[in-house]
């Protein structure tokens, strides 16, 4: 299919020589018409049969922007003068005859031009008639007044023979002449420009037909056997089979030509012919020959008109069918070829279009997320074209794409026709050497994804709506195949991304569906799978329930592997926001641990997804640290009891003394006669009391120097409050401190491990009196308070008078000390067994001096205080 080449538009303005130049033209072409004229006269009547000058200046009027008609005209004038000086005639008659012949030429060009939609075409048959009507009949009848009456005034011809001559004469020539020379000029038919061998023969042969029937006319034998009979009017109807296979085969161009041929012949044979009859021809003679070439001319190139409407009508419709059959097989390549072999798609359809509209080169543009980067999907060139395809820079063609991403074409026939703000793409235009172009936007869901770049090279064609309109059916089936693409681009990336995240997770991760199928699960769940011996074949484990397969896959314990199902329940049917769990895994020769952590899927379908972590080394760093905090805390007990001594021996020697007392007094009274039993029973049961007091205070200190595991029981604060008080009595006592104790009436409860709280108390306590070493004797005064502050925690102070806090001491800084021989280590241990209760532990300087410890702990409910 070929799309016709439209003729150049929008010429900009031709440079000043350019004007002069035609100028020059015009003025020799009105020379050589005169003089042709003047050849064609006959003697002595002025009009010549034909008078070529004045439709030489039609055809340049109605070819020359009005604004340069002035210019032609004057250039016209030395030419009539000069040639009219071989002619005696007078000089006002010159002058004259040059005002009717350009008046004539005027009224032509205006009424063609006011009138035809296509002044300087005749391939309508509005077109010709309007031609006809204008310069072939008003413009010469109306001139003709003037010029007859200049002739006649000057000259004294009879009027109306001259005004009737001069009429013919100018009617044959504008309407054989015109025609033809505008053919000639504007050499616009596709028979000029065809490069079909066989139409230059035939046209050769026209020619030839011509050139020997002219032949015949003018040098054959006028009498004798070998004349044809009836010469020259026979051999001059031996043109008209000629005539009509030009106007038939090469429309008005043809027509204008032969008729002009045809003319040309007559009026020589008439004129200068070698036939007696013809060259004695009278002046009505001339006129009846030009009046019969008229009559026939004018219905020729109404023919010619008409065909050539018919011809292009048809071959739009064949054009508008061969397009559609071509966007069928395009759209049928788009829709039945798979989407990953479109590339294939899209370069036999570029192919396809690129010779169908005989293109430079059809380029298919992508303009992924941002324009700067504009990326060329396929493009196919022309034969011969070796060009890179341009505007991949983005910057190349700012004007063009910011058209295109307004979803606007652009087409443009010559890089003249672009607006003043597309410099910069113009200049990109001329480097590629780019003669037209039309851009279409592919635009699909909103978005503008790419355009379609038509582009020629060699020749500048034309882009008229209809086309424009039928490429952008073309550009839909391009833009949803790239939408397509992208999406499937899209997906694919997606796809990509979440195996590569699945992949590089170190956890061992199952995708599961709301009805705890498995989707999909990363390596590490394989492998976790394949250690654990919990399926044959692991990756079957995608398609099967999580929930069938979970114990065996995991190496859970059933306990655990129940309470993993029913976290993981909650989650998929959307009770619970997530569930952790961490368990042993018993599969594997060495113990392993697992975090189980289940999310729900954030997607419409629902969904859940487990991830088992292998937490081996953080449990083993844990129990460690639980170790170590534990053994520390040992040894803070054991340095505690160091500071201890000297009130421990006090307190345990208050009993001994009493015990060895009692002990010398019950011998006493024994050796006596008769003893005196009923003391001695007196005096056993006191040193039975004093020795429960040594062993409770010995039991106490065993207690607390006991290396145990932390064991958490339910523990009345206020007891363990009361038991440390006794422990330090003798402490208090050596250093005249007063311990008060304002304790709750009711049991202040907590779930605690009492050992380690009874740690936390004597620490505070020792410090509070540490902090007094200094003090005045009289106001060492040490008082503990004990309060369920709400139902939820527990609230227990060691307020005391001393030398107040450091900021050292409110932030609890481990090894800070003041003390000769402190650790610094008994608050941050004091603090780590509060928190570990899930507590709090502070400290705030009195109003009136010292400081106060405070710690909270969550408190025990009465049900457990009960249980
Ligand atoms: P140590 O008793 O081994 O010094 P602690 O952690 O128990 O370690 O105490 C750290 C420091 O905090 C003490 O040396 C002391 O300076 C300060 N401190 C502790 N309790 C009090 C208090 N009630 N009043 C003032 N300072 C205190």
């Amino acid at each position: 299919m070929k799309i016709p080449m439209n003729d150049r538009r929008g010429a900009s303005a031709p440079s000043a020589l350019r004007v002069a130049a035609t100028a020059l033209l015009v003025s020799v072409a009105y020379y050589i018409g005169a003089n042709i004229g003047f050849i064609l006269r006959f003697p002595p009547s002025t009009p010549s049969v034909l008078w070529p000058p004045n439709a030489i200046l039609t055809a340049t009027l109605l070819l020359a922007p009005v604004s340069r008609w002035w210019i032609y005209l004057l250039a016209a004038f030395p030419a009539h003068l000069v040639a009219e000086m071989g002619v005696p005639l007078p000089a006002p008659l010159v002058l004259a005859l040059f005002a009717t012949n350009c008046s004539e030429a005027l009224m032509a060009a205006v009424c063609v031009r006011r009138f035809s939609d296509a002044p300087e075409r005749f391939d309508t048959l509005r077109r010709v008639v309007v031609f006809v009507l204008g310069a072939v009949f008003v413009a010469p009848f109306a001139s003709s007044f003037a010029d007859a009456a200049a002739v006649t005034g000057l000259m004294s011809e009879p009027y109306w023979r001259v005004w009737r001559t001069r009429l013919f004469s100018n009617v044959l020539t504008e309407l054989t002449l015109v025609p033809a020379i505008l053919t000639v000029v504007t050499a616009r038919s596709s028979w000029w420009q065809d490069r079909r061998l066989r139409r230059h023969i035939e046209t050769a042969l026209l020619a030839l037909g011509f050139v020997v029937v002219g032949i015949g006319i003018l040098t054959g034998p006028a009498y004798g056997p070998a004349a044809i009979p009836g010469s020259p009017y026979t051999l001059l109807a031996l043109l008209l089979p000629f005539i009509l296979w030009a106007t038939v085969r090469f429309g008005p161009e043809g027509a204008s030509l032969s008729l002009l041929s045809t003319v040309l012949l007559a009026v020589l044979v008439s004129t200068h012919g070698r036939h007696p009859l013809m060259t004695l021809v009278t002046p009505e003679t001339a006129a009846a020959l030009q009046i019969c070439l008229s009559v026939f001319a004018i219905p020729l190139m109404c023919l010619a008109a008409v065909i050539e409407e018919r011809r292009r009508s048809n071959e739009a419709l064949a054009e508008r069918l061969r397009f559609e059959e071509l966007l069928s097989r395009l759209s049928g390549d788009f829709v039945r070829v798979p989407s990953n072999e479109i590339e294939t798609v899209f370069e036999s359809s570029l192919r396809q279009l690129g010779e169908a509209l005989d293109l430079g080169q059809l380029t298919l543009y992508r303009f992924p997320t941002d324009v700067a980067r504009v990326e060329v999907v396929y493009s196919w060139s022309g034969p011969g074209i070796d060009r890179v395809p341009g505007g991949t820079a983005g910057d190349e063609f700012p004007w063009v794409i910011r058209q295109i991403l307004g979803a606007n074409p652009v087409a443009f026939s010559g890089p003249e026709e672009l607006p003043p703000e597309a410099s910069q793409d113009l200049d990109t235009f001329r480097r590629l050497g780019i003669r037209s172009n039309l851009v279409i936007p592919l635009g699909a869901g909103g978005r503008v994804l790419g355009s379609l770049s038509f582009v020629t090279y060699v020749m500048e064609r034309a882009w008229p709506d209809e086309l424009v309109q039928r490429l952008h059916l073309v550009g839909e089936l391009f833009a949803n195949a790239l939408a397509q693409r992208e999406a499937q681009e899209a997906l694919r990336a997606s796809e990509a991304m979440k195996s590569a995240i699945l992949a590089s997770l170190s956890s061992n991760v199952a995708v599961l569906d709301r009805d705890g199928l498995i989707i999909t699960v990363n390596d590490g769940w394989v492998r976790l799978a394949r250690d654990n011996g919990g399926s044959a074949d692991a990756e079957a484990g995608v398609g099967s329930r999580y929930f069938d397969i979970c114990r065996g896959a995991t190496g859970m314990s059933a306990a655990h592997a129940d309470e993993a199902v029913t976290g993981i329940r909650g989650v998929l049917e959307g009770s619970s926001a997530g569930f952790g769990l961490e368990y042993p895994c018993r599969a594997s020769r060495t113990e392993t641990w697992f975090a189980l952590s289940v999310v729900p899927l954030g997607r419409p379908e629902g969904g859940a997804v487990v991830s088992h972590t292998e937490v081996t080394e953080q449990k083993l760093a844990e129990l460690e640290l639980q170790r170590s905090r534990q053994e520390l805390t040992h040894f803070a007990r054991i340095s505690t009891m160091g500071e201890l001594t000297a009130s421990l021996a006090h307190e345990l020697n208050q009993p001994l003394t009493g015990i060895l007392t009692n002990a010398q007094a019950a011998q006493r009274l024994l050796q006596a006669s008769p003893p005196e039993l009923g003391e001695v029973g007196q005096i056993l049961a006191d040193i039975v009391e004093d020795d429960r007091r040594a062993g409770d205070v010995i039991q106490r200190l065993r207690y607390l120097l006991k290396k145990d595991e932390a064991q958490f029981h339910l523990v009345d604060l206020n007891v363990l409050i009361r038991d440390v008080a006794k422990l330090l009595n003798s402490d208090a006592v050596i250093r005249n401190v007063t311990v008060t104790l304002e304790l709750a009436s009711d049991p202040v409860l907590v779930n605690a491990d009492a050992v380690q709280l009874q740690q936390v108390v004597l620490n505070l306590l020792l410090n509070a009196m540490e902090a007094m070493a200094d003090c005045a004797e009289s106001s060492r005064s040490i008082v503990v308070r004990s309060e369920s502050s709400d139902v939820d925690a527990v609230h227990v102070s060691v307020q005391d008078a001393g030398v107040g806090l450091r900021q050292e001491t409110h932030d609890l800084e481990p090894f800070y000390t003041t003390k000769p021989d402190g650790m610094g280590m008994g608050l941050v241990i004091a603090r780590s067994i509060v928190e570990a209760h899930g507590g709090v532990i502070w400290a705030t300087d009195n109003a009136n001096g010292g400081a106060t410890f405070h710690f909270s702990l969550p408190g025990a409910s009465s049900d457990e205080a009960r249980a």
